[in-house]
Protein backbone atom coordinates (compact mmCIF):
# COMPACT_ATOMS: atom_id res chain seq x y z
CA UNK A 1 0.00 0.00 0.00
CA UNK A 2 1.10 3.49 -0.73
CA UNK A 3 1.99 4.82 2.60
CA UNK A 4 -0.18 8.30 2.84
CA UNK A 5 2.04 10.54 1.24
CA UNK A 6 -1.23 12.60 0.78
CA UNK A 7 -1.22 16.17 2.94
CA UNK A 8 -3.46 18.69 3.50
CA UNK A 9 -4.40 20.51 0.44
CA UNK A 10 -4.37 23.64 2.74
CA UNK A 11 -0.55 22.96 3.85
CA UNK A 12 0.50 22.07 0.46
CA UNK A 13 -0.53 25.51 -0.97
CA UNK A 14 0.93 26.83 2.30
CA UNK A 15 4.56 25.21 1.29
CA UNK A 16 4.38 26.41 -1.62
CA UNK A 17 3.98 30.12 -1.08
CA UNK A 18 6.87 29.84 1.43
CA UNK A 19 8.97 28.14 -1.67
CA UNK A 20 7.83 30.90 -3.78
CA UNK A 21 9.21 33.90 -1.33
CA UNK A 22 12.56 32.33 -0.95
CA UNK A 23 12.73 31.79 -4.29
CA UNK A 24 11.79 35.48 -4.80
CA UNK A 25 14.39 36.58 -2.06
CA UNK A 26 16.96 34.69 -3.60
CA UNK A 27 16.26 35.95 -7.06
CA UNK A 28 16.99 39.67 -5.54
CA UNK A 29 19.58 38.63 -4.10
CA UNK A 30 21.30 37.16 -7.18
CA UNK A 31 20.53 40.64 -8.54
CA UNK A 32 22.91 42.11 -5.67
CA UNK A 33 25.62 39.82 -7.24
CA UNK A 34 24.86 41.56 -10.73
CA UNK A 35 24.66 44.88 -9.42
CA UNK A 36 27.62 46.26 -11.99
CA UNK A 37 25.52 45.51 -14.63
CA UNK A 38 22.33 47.71 -13.84
CA UNK A 39 19.66 45.98 -16.55
CA UNK A 40 20.63 42.74 -15.24
CA UNK A 41 20.17 43.80 -11.66
CA UNK A 42 16.77 45.43 -12.46
CA UNK A 43 15.62 42.10 -14.01
CA UNK A 44 16.75 40.23 -11.11
CA UNK A 45 14.77 42.89 -9.01
CA UNK A 46 11.67 42.94 -10.62
CA UNK A 47 11.60 38.81 -11.37
CA UNK A 48 11.78 38.70 -6.95
CA UNK A 49 9.28 41.10 -6.61
CA UNK A 50 7.08 39.52 -9.23
CA UNK A 51 7.83 35.93 -7.02
CA UNK A 52 7.10 37.53 -3.76
CA UNK A 53 3.98 39.36 -5.21
CA UNK A 54 2.27 35.90 -6.35
CA UNK A 55 3.32 34.68 -3.20
CA UNK A 56 1.26 37.13 -1.16
CA UNK A 57 -1.85 36.32 -4.08
CA UNK A 58 -1.13 32.69 -2.79
CA UNK A 59 -1.35 33.42 1.16
CA UNK A 60 -4.51 35.44 -0.01
CA UNK A 61 -5.60 32.77 -2.06
CA UNK A 62 -5.34 30.16 0.95
CA UNK A 63 -7.25 32.40 3.06
CA UNK A 64 -10.23 32.27 0.77
CA UNK A 65 -10.04 28.47 0.96
CA UNK A 66 -9.66 28.05 4.42
CA UNK A 67 -12.82 30.20 4.68
CA UNK A 68 -14.83 27.49 2.37
CA UNK A 69 -13.08 24.65 3.99
CA UNK A 70 -14.60 22.32 6.38
CA UNK A 71 -13.58 21.65 10.24
CA UNK A 72 -13.82 18.39 11.61
CA UNK A 73 -12.24 16.62 14.02
CA UNK A 74 -9.77 13.76 12.50
CA UNK A 75 -11.08 10.37 13.66
CA UNK A 76 -7.56 8.64 13.72
CA UNK A 77 -5.56 11.86 15.83
CA UNK A 78 -8.87 13.23 17.30
CA UNK A 79 -7.46 16.80 16.52
CA UNK A 80 -9.07 19.32 15.07
CA UNK A 81 -8.40 19.86 10.84
CA UNK A 82 -9.49 21.48 7.97
CA UNK A 83 -10.53 19.75 5.00
CA UNK A 84 -11.05 21.05 0.85
CA UNK A 85 -12.80 19.18 -1.74
CA UNK A 86 -14.61 15.83 -1.25
CA UNK A 87 -11.25 13.95 -0.35
CA UNK A 88 -8.50 15.79 1.58
CA UNK A 89 -5.51 14.55 4.63
CA UNK A 90 -5.65 15.18 8.12
CA UNK A 91 -3.14 18.42 8.56
CA UNK A 92 -1.40 16.81 11.50
CA UNK A 93 -1.38 12.70 10.79
CA UNK A 94 -1.83 12.57 6.79
CA UNK A 95 -5.17 10.57 7.52
CA UNK A 96 -7.46 10.61 4.23
CA UNK A 97 -9.86 11.92 4.65
CA UNK A 98 -13.81 11.94 3.17
CA UNK A 99 -17.14 13.75 3.26
CA UNK A 100 -18.79 11.83 0.42
CA UNK A 101 -20.03 8.12 2.14
CA UNK A 102 -19.90 6.82 -1.94
CA UNK A 103 -15.98 6.98 -1.07
CA UNK A 104 -15.87 5.60 2.54
CA UNK A 105 -12.67 2.57 2.05
CA UNK A 106 -12.15 3.61 -0.82
CA UNK A 107 -8.28 3.74 -1.85
CA UNK A 108 -7.39 7.40 -1.16
CA UNK A 109 -6.90 9.16 -4.74
CA UNK A 110 -6.93 12.54 -6.00
CA UNK A 111 -8.94 11.64 -8.82
CA UNK A 112 -12.11 12.21 -6.65
CA UNK A 113 -12.08 15.84 -6.47
CA UNK A 114 -11.71 16.35 -10.04
CA UNK A 115 -14.30 17.35 -12.72
CA UNK A 116 -13.72 14.25 -15.20
CA UNK A 117 -14.28 11.57 -12.49
CA UNK A 118 -18.01 13.67 -11.34
CA UNK A 119 -18.62 13.55 -14.33
CA UNK A 120 -18.01 9.95 -15.08
CA UNK A 121 -20.01 8.96 -12.02
CA UNK A 122 -23.12 11.47 -13.39
CA UNK A 123 -22.92 9.32 -16.87
CA UNK A 124 -22.98 5.95 -14.83
CA UNK A 125 -25.69 6.80 -13.12
CA UNK A 126 -27.85 8.36 -16.36
CA UNK A 127 -27.25 4.79 -17.92
CA UNK A 128 -28.45 2.99 -15.36
CA UNK A 129 -31.87 4.89 -15.84
ZN1 LIG B 1 -5.36 13.27 11.96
Amino acid sequence: MSQLVYSSKINKIRSFALILIFVGIAIMYGGILVKQIEWLMATFFILGVLFIVSSTVVYFWIGLLSTRAVSIICPNCEKPTKMLGRVDGCMHCKQPLTLDKDLEGEEFDEKYNTRKYRREVKQKQNDNQ
